[in-house]
């Protein structure tokens, strides 16, 4: 498929856009030159035409969007846009792209999401069939998807404003690859899939999130149709969270849900298409029968655990194991059994052998490469297989492939360099830049480092940390978020401190996130206790929020399975996994933990690290060299007369 999708234009110098004077100037409202952000563009420009991979960390405050739509709009082939989350997503698509269309009138953009997000319009009328509708509210959401369905031009749910993001009923008519039956449907014409695919088909550039980005490589990889049209570039926003997109992509999941989605998708499709089908019945509740005895035999405790036991695991219940293998095959043999089956019952007998296959790698397959793990969350269990290191994988499937790979993001260097992210990623000869923010770290913030509490690992930590985030709430008026590496002390700190102080305090997991949020932006001299989802993607801008304080040193958990993998695997080949990669990770989560605070030229604030270990330990250092020049004090008392002034 042709990537050159307009004639190379003739190109005016990034300063008549980006410079003191230049369009930017006289168009965007809010616009201050930067010279960070004209050289992340002349960055981008230049990887893009001389087909070059690029690392740039560009500090908070940088424009860094711009600075790389704008090359991407002058460029003649087409290029993806891939962020970490759909919101980003959707900020760019429906906020720079449109800014920017006065400048680039012609360019054709789409924005894509993974299936799942999107109407099946089959799924949708097959449903009318079926008594399956529980309750009045499922009912009514029907009648307005029903409508909404008959005018909306994407089919993106992200426009149903009254759809839960659980709805059950959503994940019935999503137009997820699983049942599709592609080309053979009778909508396909109509298919938002399909037009979508014909917009992208004719589009320059592509807004697409990192886990349809992956989702797309491993199906160009098991040559089945790709879900996105050739491109020549690809540009990382938020890059430092691919490795563990690409993790999750590159290995393989199954589950309990899968089973119960293969065997409730069977139900409904020989009910929309009424089939006789008692053979095929029996065989769906044999399958769910099995698969229940099967997941039984993990134990009922949420968390992630290493499955190094696999062969005494199989030894033990081979005979559980193998009768949920023969239900899977028997189901899929009733499926192709059945007379004058239309395409849906094929791809469900295709699903089944499928899942067969996923068991057989998740139980008896022993690649070097893969840690084997399963998790149980609430009534889920998961069986996983995760590549340990991705570098070959990405190296291979993307570096290698594509000609120009951008990534970007606020925290990517380690102590002023890329090799953390280079060796993690398989990175090869890429051009580096390192872009300071334009804020004024020294006098917008102080970091706060009170020598006198004992390490977090100490049993009186909790207490004597509770201390002293009361003593600094008190300065700062509330106005905070604490960040916490685990629940357990998020809630028991929350339990010390909530009856000493009168500000209104928010804890992660009462109610979702985006309402905690909202509620904290909201509320005068909220303070909000959350973990590691706290960390990222939060913009909360002005005196609303004027102090991070942060529990621990966010090192990885090391007993966690893919963890305690990666650190065994560089330790054997000879590496030292505690400075090549617990710490470089724990630094680029401390940056973005502390990257909350500072949002515009006019935020102050304080930063407060509760573990001393950042000041007495020699890799404290690293962390120091890491970080903005933040102004800095062990004295509770600085930090008092610092807010005094703020
Ligand atoms: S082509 Fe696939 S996703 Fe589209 S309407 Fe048909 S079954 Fe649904």
């Amino acid at each position: 498929m042709a990537i050159a999708t307009k004639k190379p234009a003739e190109k005016p110098p990034l300063e008549k856009i980006f410079g003191p004077h230049g369009w930017l100037a006289r168009h965007h409202p809010h616009f201050e030159y930067r010279r960070s952000q004209l050289e992340m563009a002349e960055a981008v420009e230049s990887a893009l035409e001389n087909r070059q991979h690029l690392i740039v960390e560009a500090g908070t405050g940088t424009g860094k969007t711009l600075a790389y739509l704008v090359p991407i709009l002058r460029c003649s082939e087409r290029v993806v846009v891939s962020t970490g989350t759909k919101n980003l997503q959707e900020q760019v698509f429906f906020k720079d792209v449109p800014f920017l269309k006065k400048l680039f009138p012609e360019m054709r953009v789409t924005l894509m999401k993974g299936r799942q997000n999107y109407l099946c319009r089959q799924k949708l009328y097959d449903i009318e069939k079926q008594p399956v509708l529980s309750g009045m509210e499922e009912v009514d959401m029907y009648a307005q998807i029903r409508e909404w369905e008959k005018h909306t031009e994407s089919g993106d749910r992200a426009e149903l404003q009254n759809l839960r993001d659980t709805s059950e009923l959503w994940s019935r008519i999503d137009a997820r690859g699983e049942a599709c039956t592609g080309q053979k449907c009778k909508e396909f014409e109509r298919c938002f899939i399909t037009l979508m695919h014909q917009r992208a088909a004719e589009s320059d550039i592509l807004i697409v999130n990192h886990h349809l980005f992956f989702a797309d490589l491993g199906l160009r990889q098991m040559e089945f149709a790709s879900l996105l049209p050739d491109y020549a570039a690809i540009v990382f926003d938020e890059a430092h969270q691919i490795e563990d997109v690409a993790t999750q992509y590159f290995g393989v999941q199954i589950s309990n849900y899968r089973v119960e989605e293969l065997a409730r998708d069977t139900e409904a499709t020989l009910r929309a298409k009424s089939l006789e089908g008692a053979e095929v019945l029996g065989a769906v509740a044999d399958l769910r029968h099995r698969a229940d005895i099967f997941f039984d035999l993990f134990p009922a405790k949420d968390g992630r655990n290493a499955f190094h036991n696999r062969e005494p695991f199989l030894q033990t219940n081979r005979g559980t194991y193998s009768s949920l293998l023969n239900a899977l095959v028997r189901l899929a043999s009733e499926l192709t059994r059945l007379k004058d089956r239309p395409e849906e019952i094929n791809n469900l007998a295709r699903r089944a052998e499928e899942l067969r296959r996923g068991f057989e790698f998740a139980l008896e397959s022993k690649e070097r490469n893969f840690v084997y793990w399963w998790e149980r969350r609430g009534r889920g269990v998961f069986l996983e297989v995760s590549p340990i290191d991705v570098s070959a994988l990405m190296r291979e499937r993307l570096f290698d492939k594509v000609p120009a790979v951008v990534l970007t993001s606020a925290t990517l260097a380690v102590a002023g360099n890329f090799d953390f992210l280079k060796a993690r990623l398989g990175v090869q000869n890429a051009k580096e830049k390192v872009l300071e923010s334009h804020f004024d770290f020294g006098e917008q913030a102080l970091l706060y480092t009170p020598a006198h509490l004992p390490d977090p690992r100490e049993p009186d930590f909790p207490r004597l940390a509770s201390e002293e985030i009361v003593q600094i709430l008190k300065a700062t008026h509330g106005r905070a978020f604490v960040l916490f590496t685990s629940y357990q002390q998020m809630r028991e700190i929350f339990e010390r401190v909530r009856p000493r102080l009168r500000y209104p305090m928010l804890l992660q997991g009462t109610a979702p996130r985006t309402a905690l949020l909202d509620r904290f932006r909201s509320t005068r001299h909220a303070v909000l206790f959350a973990t590691s989802s706290f960390w990222q993607g939060v913009d909360v801008q002005g005196q609303q929020l004027s102090a991070v304080i942060i529990d621990r040193l966010p090192f990885a958990v090391p007993s966690d399975p893919v963890v305690a993998a990666r650190i065994r695997m560089i330790n054997e080949d000879g590496g030292n996994a505690f400075t090549e990669y617990q710490t470089p990770e724990a630094v680029i989560a401390l940056k973005q933990g502390f990257g909350r605070l500072i949002r515009s030229e006019t935020d102050r604030g304080v930063l407060a690290i509760l573990d001393q270990r950042i000041v007495r330990k020699p890799y404290g250092r690293v962390f120091f060299a890491s970080l903005p020049h933040y102004r800095r004090t062990d004295k509770l008392e600085e930090l008092r007369a610092f807010m005094r002034e703020c």
